[in-house]
């Protein structure tokens, strides 16, 4: 087939051509004395990612969900209570994840198109005087409805009752990409993986745990083995990793990190709103179509899920538009399956990018009977865009110059990376 496949699926994302290049290494051997100079490269960078001081991040080999393990079994026993809410496939699998290992969750179930709901976390908290809640899960972002959640007030939830409850978010899909604060939220354990924000594959479970939440790893009884942090702790003090680490995958995270560095973290956050803005002004203004998310306070800058009209089966759409334009779309997940389709508008993007899954699922809604003005979707999106001022990382500048300058400040001491 002639072309790229044009990927707008909200993970994985678009891998930058500088990062897939940093990962083409030969293998090396990772108990050598040079090794432990990659480990320091990636900490301090991804603790600006989590814009944090004092939490401790740690890298598995692993998908992100292996996080989600890694923060339960870490911090709680048998039968602890955890407060959670579920309105979307990614909260739900945390919440089974949790029953399955053991736990009493209370689960405020919630309408899919809405995020945590702050009254009533606040209102449980308050009611636990007793404190039996031992920690507050929280979806910052979940991907299956394009639903983003206020985690500063479920810290201030938890601030007003005065509950000690540890808060474990789910950063998979906003970390690098949505505005995420460690320290001044007061996380304990954040989750996140390699394949969205950070633009590479999928194969490193990324998570970040405050004093507090490493401090549970003494008494918390739950079984845990490849995922126990004192193993990595051990480890990591010396720049080694307790069992092999994904190589490749690291030197490729050391490119994103510079990338981030280069761009500037605000500007990558302002960025994702811009884009996000226009994709919601192709939805909503061009096509006159619905975002699953109910309220513009949920709207999600990393992925927009588009309602469909009653009678049309998203799957086909979906189809159409990878078959037909080698365009690929997000599905509807459990409860909204068939009913919507996903655009990831996260990592490595731009407007004209982004054109390309706007003008494909016009296309697509089009050949599917869906009665959409053609070109409604690109214009809305266009005239959003062209009327406002670009986030600094799209703006054209002497990148060679400046990538060429980065490179030499941040050589690794290890064996030679090949880079753009
Ligand atoms: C992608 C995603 C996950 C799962 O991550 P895997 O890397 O697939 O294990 C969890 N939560 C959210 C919000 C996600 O978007």
């Amino acid at each position: 087939m002639a072309g790229r496949n044009f990927l707008f699926v909200p993970g994985p994302t678009n891998i930058p051509d500088r990062v897939m290049r940093a990962m083409m290494v030969s293998m090396e051997d990772h108990r050598s004395p040079a090794f432990p100079a990659l480990t320091r490269e990636i900490m301090p960078g991804l603790k600006k990612v989590f814009r944090t001081e004092h939490g401790t991040p740690f890298v598995f080999p692993s998908s992100g969900t292996g996080c989600w393990e890694a923060a339960v079994t870490n911090t709680l026993s048998p039968g602890d209570r955890v407060l959670a809410a579920r309105f979307g496939q990614f909260s739900h699998l945390w919440i089974d994840m949790c029953t399955r290992m053991g736990l009493d969750v209370q689960i405020v179930e919630c309408e899919w198109g809405t995020g945590v709901p702050l009254q009533q976390y606040a209102d449980i908290l308050k009611a636990d005087t007793e404190h039996s809640i031992k920690a507050v899960l929280a979806c910052h972002n979940e991907t299956a409805t394009g639903v983003t959640s206020d985690i500063s007030g479920v810290r201030e939830a938890l601030d007003e009752a005065k509950h000690p409850a540890l808060l474990f978010v789910d950063g998979v899909s906003s970390l690098g990409s949505i505005d995420f604060r460690f320290d001044d939220w007061g996380v304990d354990m954040a989750v996140s993986g390699s394949q969205k924000g950070l633009m590479l594959p999928a194969g490193l479970g990324i998570l970040c745990a405050s004093p507090k939440a490493l401090e549970m790893r003494h008494s918390a009884q739950l079984k845990r083995a490849y995922f126990d942090l004192n193993d990595m702790i051990n480890a990591n003090a010396t720049g080694y990793f307790p069992y092999t680490p994904a190589l490749s995958l690291m030197y490729g995270l050391v490119e994103s990190l510079h990338m981030i560095e280069e761009e500037g973290l605000d500007n990558i956050i302002a960025r994702h709103h811009y884009l996000a803005e226009g994709v919601r002004a192709a939805v909503t203004k061009g096509w006159g179509l619905k975002l699953c998310a109910k309220e513009a306070k949920w709207y999600s800058d990393t992925v927009s899920a588009v309602m469909l009209p009653e009678g049309i089966n998203g799957a086909e759409v979906i189809a159409r538009a990878f078959n037909r334009y080698n365009v690929s779309l997000g599905a509807g997940l459990s409860k909204v399956a068939g009913k919507l389709f996903r655009i990831g508008h996260l990592g490595d993007m731009n407007e004209v990018h982004l054109m390309a899954a706007i003008a494909g699922a016009e296309m697509a809604m089009l050949d599917c009977g869906i009665k959409v003005t053609p070109g409604s979707g690109t214009a809305a999106a266009g005239e959003y865009w062209r009327h406002h001022s670009a986030p600094s990382g799209l703006i054209a500048r002497d990148t060679h110059k400046h990538s060429k300058e980065t490179h030499g400040t941040h050589s690794l001491s290890g064996p030679a990376v090949v880079k753009g």
